[in-house]
């Protein structure tokens, strides 16, 4: 079977993380996470709709992205009738304030007792308007990175997007703006070297190669869903032109009327590219 024809399936795939280096791909059926991952040497990554994404890293650590769950229409059943499903999350990450980002990220940092990590200014806001504990908020701000863990190392990289955060004030029950600084991607690096960049919401802009030359990330998550992101053309033109990683996945659409673009719409940009597109449905996981 032909990998990239294997790989435009939406079906349940393995990558081992040594042929993902090497360029040469092993293939393999999986299933649902598994909570015992702990020193697996694999990389397991599920979609959890929109720019959501659980990662257990070969060293068995909990990451959680963008976590739009008991909002978020795709997100998985199970975790939305019970956050604590999730799991021990030991590293939280949100790229900027907007709901579909944010999400249930301060709940989940109180369930967890687990530090929300995000850009500065929106930390800031959330901490003053009594959303998390101030020890529960860790501001940093943009090629800034941190080390929570030996051998994870997530640096905050530009995105070209906005962050405002709206909370519905308990007092007057009415919804207030606030600003909450500006969006940021991630390159998340695990144990093994591995190299994921969230890009989270961003709009085309140039120092997308400078990000990609200068992190190498082996595999990109992409927003296509256009409208408040790039679009599928927009997005195949970065890749392409810009980033040229070993392997995508498209995010960030299927779960807003107004984000139009397709899975089909960015394959069909993509068509004469060498980069694997490795196309997700929402629930889906992954181990590399
Ligand atoms: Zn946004």
């Amino acid at each position: 079977m032909k990998i990239r024809q294997f790989l435009k399936t939406p079906c349940a795939i393995a990558l081992t993380v040594g042929a993902l280096l090497t360029g040469s791909l092993t293939l393999a059926q999986t299933t649902a996470p598994t909570a015992a991952t702990a020193a697996s040497s694999k990389v397991e990554l599920q979609w959890l709709g929109q720019a959501a994404f659980r990662i257990t890293s070969p060293g068995g650590k909990l990451i959680v992205i963008d976590p739009w769950i008991t909002g978020g229409p795709k997100a998985p059943a199970n975790y939305k009738a019970d956050l604590a499903a999730v799991g021990k999350i030991d590293l939280l990450l949100v790229t900027h304030a907007h709901v579909d980002h944010l999400g249930d990220a301060p709940a989940l940092a109180i369930l967890n007792k687990t530090k929300l990590y995000g850009p500065a200014d929106m930390v800031t806001p959330l901490i003053t308007l009594g959303l998390i504990p101030a020890d529960l908020g860790h501001r940093f701000n943009k090629t800034g990175h941190i080390k929570p863990f030996p051998g994870i190392k997530v640096t905050a990289v530009a995105a070209e997007h906005s962050s405002l955060l709206v909370w519905n004030n308990p007092a007057t029950k009415k919804n207030e703006s606030h600003p909450a600084g500006e969006a940021m991607g991630y390159i998340v690096e695990l144990e093994n070297g591995f190299k994921i960049w969230h890009m989270g919401d961003t709009g085309l802009f140039g120092d997308m190669k400078f990000i990609s030359e200068h992190y190498k990330p082996d595999l990109v998550l992409i927003p296509i869903g256009g409208n408040f992101t790039m679009d599928p053309e927009d997005a195949a033109f970065a890749l392409n032109t810009w980033i040229k990683p070993k392997m995508v996945i498209p995010m960030h659409y299927n779960s807003n009327p107004l984000t139009q673009g397709t899975l089909a719409g960015f394959q069909a940009a993509m068509k004469d590219s060498a980069i694997k597109i490795i196309p997700m449905t929402e629930g889906q996981t992954l181990s590399f």
